[in-house]
């Protein structure tokens, strides 16, 4: 039987499931239903108010879909019948599916302000005929007010003043800064200095609080009292997920309203999938829900669903969350976790910056100063964030951290990566921002200690020469007596185990009086034996014996350095 598919959706998210889809099968029949003629390209929507001229130029090109052999079907599907497997849309067709993919993205949220219904104020619609409106009334217009300074509102302010410089162009931020859930402070006041640089006024720690005029608005009402004469209002104050399909077919919604899935994508039908703006995400570091809206993790999630729809083949393991902008020619972003938001978290890190030319020498055409910030997890050197000011290379940069994240790298690791190095193209080996941020961070990070316990002497070095350029300080104790006195003495972050100690039962007892006291449950117990399961015992994790994990004896290298890591 034919494989069907149906995604409801035709940006980021929707294309990238079908262009998916089509690559793990390749004879399914795969049909796309979007409601636009033509999808803008949404993160360039601010750009058509100034460096691109015309949303032609910023359009999803539809000839990716027939070079996927994807149907597109331009209607609104009106209702999911769970049960028939059917999709029924506003004109009366009706199209099968085996399995359904949603995609449905989301919706501006309008602030619940009084006058907000007023003409001339509008929000981010992905709609080329409103955003045609918006342009057109921004030609007229003396005064612009954008409430909301996060990354939509700043770059609709930059560049609707870069358009037209006579434009009083104003943001009014709630937050202290502009950026402010996005990046740390001193990000914020570089992107701030570009956008008073380019003429824009920023008025950060104040609420609009109505917006007044008769039919159409004339002045925003600020809660401190000021009035912002304004022609035209721009409201980026963050997006909600578009969940009514799925809602009116009985899926399960959750965090933030959004379509609650599981970590394959699945919705609460198995047979649905779901991806993108409009479902849940969680976060990478902690696996707590997260509000983050991008493209960029909805092509992700898309890539996930293309390839689970019929087996489950890769797994979500949270959103990193790339972000990044340019104003007013700098490029800011950040990866991972803020300073900020992870001490509000509970982490206990170090920041460490570096600074420099981002080509070699300095005097190469096209250079530009690049500044990295790196954070990192204090007890084990873990990569957790990364932020980035200063010329493009930072764009490309970000990614970069991201996967370094996303593989656990950690400060060492980071400090030693093998670049590449160009003039015309990088910064110098020398001065390599990201190596240099690490390089920094090390001396501040704690090298976890790793008590050995073992009276095979040779086994001893053979393990030390393996650790000797990993980030652990390693102390050897030869007999029980020994190690239970520098385990009480010296709390070590990790224990590697002989259970065989003394060729009697040692290694088992120090196992059993340390997980019998709640002062040592913190200190994990990495075993190891040469004796295997199959010589009749469980050497791991038996109730008599409860270590952490077990290594059977003679180790690998890699699996021995797995495994300290899983549990340091
Ligand atoms: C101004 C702006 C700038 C941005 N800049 C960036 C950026 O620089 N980087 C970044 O990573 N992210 C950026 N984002 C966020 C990014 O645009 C979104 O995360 C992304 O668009 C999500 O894609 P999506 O496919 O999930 O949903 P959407 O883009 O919202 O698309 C939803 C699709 O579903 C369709 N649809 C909905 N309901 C139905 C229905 N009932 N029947 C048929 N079709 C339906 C719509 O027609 C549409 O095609 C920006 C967003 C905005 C608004």
């Amino acid at each position: 039987m034919e494989k069907e598919i149906v995604i409801i959706g035709g940006s980021a998210a929707g294309v990238t499931a079908g262009i998916t889809a089509r690559r793990h099968h390749p004879d399914a029949k795969i049909t796309l239903v979007r409601m636009e003629d033509k999808v803008l390209v949404p993160c360039g929507i601010p750009y058509l108010f100034g460096t691109v001229d015309n949303p032609e130029k910023n359009l999803v090109p539809d000839a990716i879909l027939n070079k996927n052999n994807i149907d597109l079907v331009i209607d609104e599907v009106e209702s999911i019948d769970r049960a028939g497997k059917t999709v029924a849309m506003k004109s009366g067709k009706e199209i099968s599916y085996q399995k359904l993919v949603l995609a449905t993205g989301s919706l501006p949220i309008v602030l619940p302000l009084p006058g907000i219904e007023k003409k001339n104020v509008f929000s981010v619609k992905k709609d080329i005929a409103y955003l045609q409106a918006l342009s057109d009334e921004l030609d007229k217009a003396s005064d612009l007010v954008v409430i909301g300074g996060g990354f939509i509102g700043v770059e609709f302010a930059d560049e609707c003043k870069k358009k037209n410089g006579d434009l009083n162009v104003t943001i009014v931020e709630l937050l202290p800064h502009c950026l402010s859930l996005a990046c740390d402070e001193e990000f914020c006041l570089q992107v701030e200095k570009r956008l008073v640089d380019r003429g824009v006024n920023i008025l950060a720690g104040e609420r609009a609080e109505a917006v007044v005029g008769d039919d159409k608005v004339e002045y925003v009402k600020l809660a401190s009292g000021k009035k912002l004469k304004a022609d035209v209002v721009i409201l980026g104050v963050g997006v909600t997920p578009n969940t009514k399909l799925a809602s009116a077919a009985g899926l399960k919604t959750g965090e933030g309203k959004a379509i609650h899935v599981d970590q394959y994508m699945r919705t609460s039908d198995k047979d649905i999938f779901a991806c993108g703006d409009c479902c849940e995400k969680f976060s990478f570091f902690d696996r707590e829900p997260l509000g983050l809206r991008l493209a960029s993790i909805a092509s992700i999630e898309a890539r996930i669903v293309g390839a689970n729809l019929f087996e489950l083949k890769r797994k979500n393991e949270g959103a990193i969350g790339v972000f990044a902008t340019a104003v007013n020619g700098l490029t800011v972003g950040t990866v991972g976790l803020t300073e900020g938001a992870a001490r509000k978290a509970g982490y206990d890190v170090i920041a460490e910056v570096a600074s420099g030319p981002d080509r070699h020498p300095g005097g190469m055409p096209g250079c530009s100063e690049l500044h990295v910030k790196l954070l990192f997890e204090k007890k084990n050197g873990k990569l957790m964030g990364g932020q980035v000011w200063g010329g493009v290379s930072g764009g490309e940069l970000l990614n970069a951290i991201s996967a370094a994240i996303a593989s656990g790298m950690r400060a060492e690791e980071v400090a030693t990566f093998q670049m590449g190095t160009h003039p015309a193209l990088t910064a110098s080996p020398i001065a390599y921002q990201l190596v240099n941020a690490a390089e920094n961070a090390i001396c501040h990070i704690r090298k976890q200690k790793i008590l050995m316990v073992d009276d095979d002497r040779d086994f001893v070095r053979a393990v030390k020469a393996i650790l000797t350029n990993q980030p652990y300080l390693v102390d050897v104790a030869y007999n029980r007596k020994e190690a239970m006195k520098k385990i009480e003495s010296e709390k070590p972050d990790l224990l590697l185990l002989d259970i065989m100690l003394d060729e009697v039962d040692d290694g088992f007892t120090i196992c059993r009086e340390l997980k019998s006291d709640p002062e040592y449950w913190s200190i994990p117990i990495l075993a190891m034996s040469a004796i295997s399961r199959e010589a009749g015992i469980d050497p791991g994790l038996g109730d008599h014996f409860k270590a952490d994990d077990f290594l059977e004896k003679p180790v690998k290298a890699v699996d021995l350095i797995e495994k300290i890591r899983k549990h340091l």
